[in-house]
């Protein structure tokens, strides 16, 4: 029997819910027990993929090719349990797939509504897909008192009617501001907070206060006479250090425990914190420091680039080092030329990312052409690997290589894949057709040269599976011009088509990869791409 731990938001957003989730759930694994967390989401796009990622964040990737909420990754990065479509859920899907039952005829002479309807759908959602879980966790988007998420509280209530009474713990993460000027924290919000999500009939159990003070003994018991919790279930979370210090922060502070103590568990076994505590080490005592660009275009966000900025500091912890990361917006480059070296010149590593249209294209072509001809180690996901392949095209004097994303061109170097095999099957999509869900998506296998880098990368391994997330692809037939330019295809797709990893013999470290890594990376288990790219970054830096 899974039990259930749903986790909500008040007072304010952006509290860290998901880290607190992911947090949670990588504790009770540490005690021994099997978690899945999940992701519920009150807007109404049917999934994060069409969303800008100024809107969002980044869009994360699981294996069966769902589009999620960028919290999935801190879920997987902290439990190393890889997320499926059954992990996140919107408004917008539940919308969706009852209004085709409707159109369909499945409620043939009854009136469909919010509750039982909705509310049925996202209690379904919430009990399906599980094996033997000790806990699955529930974090709910948004904050308590949000108009679109009252149909998941409707259904978090009704869950916890249905269920046995000790198969469900509510938490709620709340806000304990500092007043400056009255010198104190101020626990009337929480209060609030509670009473709100009390009126929705959900009584929390235990409350997880952020606070950037300490909160002194007398406020953690006013906060519990008034919201109805033991004192010792409200639980003070303080500003951490790092994202990678919370889970041992918060065992501290007893969450763990008071969960569940919530479920009536008393002699569960202490957290062995071990993985954590390596992780810790190696995060706050670096033997060195290295600096890498990422030139893309998001870059005044830094939740757009979520798992690549969290995948670099796995690259660190592999090699012991600090990786300080300089965002730099490509669209710099094609203002001045002059500012690539000024940039640039300092870096031990480039990095483009994944991305989306031509804006800031040239930028990230001069960048590929700058760590090609200095050496620099050079790193390209994605539309990174595209546009280091475009590089080569025009050094090889093909003057008008392009990609048909940034419009129509003679040299399609880079084109839209309007067939491509899966394990399904062969997958097929119109020219013109919808935006939504329909990339390449998920997890697909490359096949690796025997004798490439990249396959030394991987330990010697000659097939491998990464996540993919693109509708455009290198375009095999360019495949000589780039290889006499000395940019050869070490990884393709298992029939030999798509070109997955390029890569520079004759270079210290060059690798374009059409997947996402940083998807994979964890901080136990860097990826070995990343710790590659930074191993040969503090090589750079012994240069200088
Ligand atoms: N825009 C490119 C494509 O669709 C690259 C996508 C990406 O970087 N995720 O193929």
């Amino acid at each position: 029997m899974a039990r259930y731990i749903f986790i909500t938001g008040g007072v304010v957003s952006s509290l860290g819910k998901g880290l607190m989730a992911a947090s949670l759930g990588a504790l009770l694994q540490a005690r021994g027990f099997k978690v899945r967390i999940r992701k519920f989401d009150p807007y109404l796009n049917v999934d994060p993929g069409t969303m800008s990622p100024y809107q969002h964040g980044e869009v994360y990737v699981t294996d069966d090719g769902a589009e999620t909420d960028l919290d999935l990754g801190h879920y997987e990065r902290f439990t190393g349990v890889s997320a499926r479509q059954s992990d996140n859920i919107t408004s917008g899907r539940v919308y969706r797939d009852i209004i085709a039952k409707e159109r369909r005829g499945d409620y043939l002479g009854a009136t469909v509504q919010v509750i039982p309807h909705v509310t049925d759908a996202i209690k379904a959602f919430a009990l399906a897909d599980q094996e033997d879980h000790d806990f699955i966790l529930c974090e709910i988007g948004g904050t308590v008192g949000d108009i679109e998420s009252l149909p998941f509280m409707e259904a978090i209530r009704q869950l916890r009617n249905e269920l046995e009474p000790d198969q469900t713990v509510s938490v709620h993460v709340t806000l304990v501001p500092y007043i400056a000027a009255a010198g104190e924290l101020k626990t009337k919000p929480t209060q609030h907070s509670v009473r709100e999500l009390a009126s929705l009939g959900i009584k929390p159990d235990v409350l997880l206060c952020r606070c950037e003070h300490p909160l002194p003994e007398g406020e953690r018991r006013k906060i519990a006479q008034f919201c109805n919790v033991r004192a010792e279930a409200v639980i003070p979370a303080l500003d951490a250090p790092s994202i990678y210090s919370v889970p041992q922060q918060y065992h501290a502070e007893g969450l763990d425990t008071e969960v569940l103590r919530a479920f009536g568990i008393t002699d569960a076994p202490e957290p062995d914190l071990a993985a954590w505590e390596d992780v810790t080490d190696r995060y706050f005592n670096p033997e060195g420091e290295v600096t890498i660009a990422v030139v893309g275009k998001y870059v005044g966000l830094p939740d757009a680039y979520k798992s690549l900025n969290e995948a670099l500091i796995h690259g660190g912890l592999a090699n012991r080092v600090k990786v300080n990361i300089r965002w730099i917006d490509a669209e710099i480059f094609e203002k001045d030329p002059a500012d690539i070296a000024v940039e640039l010149e300092p870096m031990h590593g480039i990095l483009v990312p994944g991305g989306f249209g031509e804006r800031g294209s040239e930028g990230k072509i001069a960048s590929v052409r700058f760590a090609r001809e200095r050496d620099v180690p050079f790193f390209g996901i994605c539309l990174g690997m595209q546009m280091s392949c475009i590089e080569a095209a025009r050094a090889s004097g093909i003057e008008a290589a392009s990609s048909t994303e940034f419009g129509e061109t003679s040299e399609p170097v880079v084109g839209i894949i309007t067939e491509w095999m899966s394990e399904e099957g062969i997958q097929k999509r119109e020219a013109g057709g919808d935006m939504g869900g329909t990339m390449r998506l998920g997890a697909y296998e490359a096949r690796l040269a025997g004798n490439s880098h990249v396959s030394t990368i991987y330990g010697g391994a000659t097939q491998i599976f990464e996540r993919h997330r693109h509708r455009y692809e290198v375009n095999s037939a360019y495949r000589g011009a780039l290889e006499s330019q000395g940019l050869i295809f070490s990884g393709m797709s298992p029939d030999g088509l798509l070109p997955e990893i390029v890569e520079r013999p004759d270079h210290p470290w060059f690798i374009g990869v059409q997947f996402h890594p940083e998807l994979k990376s964890r901080p136990f288990e860097p990826h070995p791409l990343f710790a590659g790219f930074i191993a040969a970054a503090v090589e750079q830096s012994r240069l200088f």
